[in-house]
């Protein structure tokens, strides 16, 4: 079986849930088949403003509806999505390309996004007391607002989590959403909103537009008190400036170039069987998937077979269901982009140890799973993120040299390190320069662990999702400290004379017993 089991009134339905009345349409082109996947209605810069009007009118209403509300409503949500997980499964990889094992991933995350930010919003968000200034005479509390309306950039590549992990987050910590989807992932998420309206998420209170990046992008980054943007780092670093402009604070989840070590005490052939699934899940388009693998020399003439094979024998397809290991890329700029890096390494002297070529005979955009040597910083896949199924391989001396080849990168996103040793593999996860580093895995013990912060150092990127930090991003903390009126603050130099002794004897005082 292949294609799509999406019909056209699947695709008018989910659609029918964008705020788009421009009356223009944009063909979407399903990956797998070529075909004309549906016409994704076009919005306006005026919808994107009407979205954002009427998410901030819900959001009075769910603010006041308190936390329990939410929680219950969200956990909702996340049973929904579970059970409506065939439909969530076909609209991803029928959008986007990917396998199914991988569109399952999607799921996994959004529903432990959206669980984890149910349970766990009250907790990092109710506020409470802080210890005031002068231990009796000042007291201080916390109280945390929403921010109001999110404005929230998505990309294609993970249409589901990626924007589950910053959506789930804002409406649980109170505000309303307007959010812009890629086109390619635009009925995915329109398919996982529908289990949070069922749920009682108010329809207004998530807006979802669709159209060109730049008007209907800038729109969104304009209308919000917050703005989450996912995607390239060309890309990012405008919206960081532009929401700048106007003092709104930003998180820019953005592009990676991640490397892989592989130390010399590995089993050859489960490290190669971890870095084949953390460098081709998703057909290499997945930001913190891994680009370089430096491998140790003493295991490398053991590894490196071991990969080229396991990497030869994965099976390419367009099933819907868990037969095949790798899909396709999604659009034509995919499959352009990720020959280019390819033909130029080739062309200036890499080695082809496995893939190498497009395979139109699979589906129009597939490209073999590709592990290069010889890569070096001429060719535009050393330093550049190809964010397709290439991964160059080098073979290294020491350990030292294997952590400091990993850091020379403008990008620090997601690292990973292969052990037989987890103390050794930690003592050089902690001298990577990355915001996630994986012992034994690619991605998902990072991108799994939805209680732990994720984002990028470097270009990759600013701010974390997930974890504590992805909650507090979309609040702002008021303090409320009051004086107890036991002892008067000096407000004369001659009540300053009189009281810098004892204040000068309390702040050591304090520095003594170590006293925060
Ligand atoms: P992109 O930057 O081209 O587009 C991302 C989104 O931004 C799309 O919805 C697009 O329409 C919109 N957009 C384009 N121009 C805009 C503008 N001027 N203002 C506002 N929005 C605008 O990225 P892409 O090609 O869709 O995604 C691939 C890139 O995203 C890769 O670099 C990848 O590494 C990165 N990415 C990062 C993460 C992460 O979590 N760090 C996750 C996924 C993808």
């Amino acid at each position: 079986m292949s294609g799509t089991t999406l019909q056209r009134a699947d695709t008018d339905a989910l659609t029918s849930g964008l705020t788009a009345t421009s009356g223009r349409t944009r063909a979407v082109i399903a990956p797998f088949t070529g075909d004309v996947l549906h016409e994704l209605p076009i919005s306006t810069a005026q919808d994107v403003a009407d979205a954002a009007a009427a998410a901030r009118v819900a959001q009075a209403s769910w603010w006041a509806a308190g936390w329990a509300h939410r929680r219950e409503v969200l956990l909702r949500a996340h049973d929904l999505l579970l059970e409506r997980r065939e439909l969530l499964l076909d609209a991803v990889q029928t959008e986007t390309g990917k396998t199914r094992g991988q569109a399952f991933e999607e799921v996994f995350n959004s529903a432990a996004a959206t669980r984890y930010n149910a349970l766990a919003a009250h907790r990092v968000l109710r506020g409470g007391p802080r210890r005031g200034g002068i231990p009796l005479v000042l007291t201080a509390e916390v109280r945390y607002r929403p921010k109001g309306l999110v404005g929230v950039v998505t990309p294609w590549n993970y249409p589901l989590s990626l924007a589950i992990m910053d959506i789930a987050p804002a409406l649980a910590a109170g505000n309303g959403v307007v959010q812009k989807a890629d086109d390619q992932g635009a009925l995915s998420i329109l398919a996982a909103r529908r289990c949070f309206t069922d749920a009682g998420v108010p329809e207004a209170l998530w807006g979802i537009v669709a159209g060109d990046g730049e008007e209907i992008g800038n729109a969104v980054v304009d209308a919000g008190d917050y703005v989450s943007f996912t995607g390239s780092t060309a890309t990012g670093t405008k919206v960081a400036q532009r929401a700048a402009g106007r003092l709104v604070p930003s998180s820019m989840e953005l592009g990676g170039k991640n490397p892989m070590i592989v130390l010399d005490d590995v089993d050859p052939e489960k490290a190669a069987a971890d870095a084949a699934y953390g460098c081709f899940s998703a057909a290499g388009q997945l930001c913190v998937s891994m680009e370089r693998i430096y491998v140790l020399r003493g295991v490398a003439d053991r590894f490196i077979p071991a990969f080229a094979e396991r990497v030869a024998s994965l099976r390419l397809g367009t099933d819907l269901d868990y037969t095949t290991d790798v899909g396709s890329l999604a659009t034509k700029a995919q499959l352009d982009r990720v020959m280019a890096h390819i033909d130029d390494a080739v062309a200036k002297g890499a080695t082809v140890l496995a893939g190498g070529h497009a395979r139109p005979e699979i589906g129009l955009y597939f490209v073999e799973p590709t592990v290069l040597a010889d890569v070096t910083s001429e060719m535009q896949c050393f330093a550049h993120e190809t964010f397709g199924p290439v991964v160059a391989v080098t073979v290294v001396d020491s350990e030292a040299a294997a952590i400091a080849a990993a850091n020379d990168s403008e990008f620090g996103l997601n690292a990973s390190v292969l052990s037989g040793s987890r103390s050794r593999g930690m003592r050089v996860a902690e001298r990577l320069k990355a915001g996630s580093v994986n012992i034994n895995e690619g991605y998902r013990a990072s991108f799994g662990s939805v209680d732990a912060p994720m984002g990028g150092v470097k270009h990759s990127g600013l701010g974390r999702r997930n974890g504590a930090e992805g909650l507090l991003r979309y609040a702002d903390a008021t303090t409320i400290a009051s004086a107890t009126g036991l002892l008067q603050l000096p407000r004369t130099g001659a009540e300053f004379r009189a009281l810098t002794p004892a204040m000068l004897l309390l702040l050591r005082t304090l520095r003594v017993l170590r006293r925060r």
